[in-house]
């Protein structure tokens, strides 16, 4: 992937880590990008595979995007999903949008997350817990989720 973005966007905010990553200020292992959205693995991790999507464009919360860009949004996570659910072997994926800190929304960037699940992973019907990742794991999760994203059939890709 090239480690280059593509553009910057107008709306961007100082002192956000995601748009310190959409600018190239932040690493990040990128398994996706395109003109309005970028996917990049989440530093803490629930499971192996845990990705983030997210607009370029800096809104906190899905109330102050706009509503026609949540439908392309959610076209990239559908795709993503089939590519860590393929990469990471899971039994099932958790999709997860959170708003507002009430709702454990910790980055004010809007961003949904995928998360590869599996049989026996919260045997207490709890969430697994969150573990920080060195960023050459991240890269190594990323590497293959972007394999398996070029091998899905080409009709389940996003178009511009
Ligand atoms: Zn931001």
């Amino acid at each position: 992937m090239d480690p280059h973005f593509y553009g910057v966007s107008p709306r961007e905010t100082e002192g956000c880590i995601f748009c310190e990553i959409v600018r190239g200020e932040e690493k990040a292992a990128v398994v996706y990008e395109d003109v309005s959205f970028v996917a990049f693995m989440d530093r803490n991790p629930i499971n192996e595979g845990h990705l983030l999507v997210l607009p370029k464009t800096h809104y906190e919360t899905l109330f102050e995007m706009p509503v026609e860009d949540v439908g392309p949004l959610f076209t990239k996570v559908v795709y993503l999903a089939a590519a860590v659910r393929e990469a990471m072997k899971a039994d099932g994926i958790n999709i997860g949008q959170n708003n507002g800190r009430a709702a454990h929304q910790i980055v004010p960037h809007v961003h949904v997350h995928i998360i590869p699940r599996y049989q026996n992973d919260s045997p207490e019907g709890r969430w697994p817990s969150r573990r920080p990742a060195s960023l050459e794991e991240l890269e190594a999760a990323a590497g293959r989720i972007r394999t398996s994203a070029e091998a899905l059939p080409t009709s389940s890709a996003p178009r511009e």
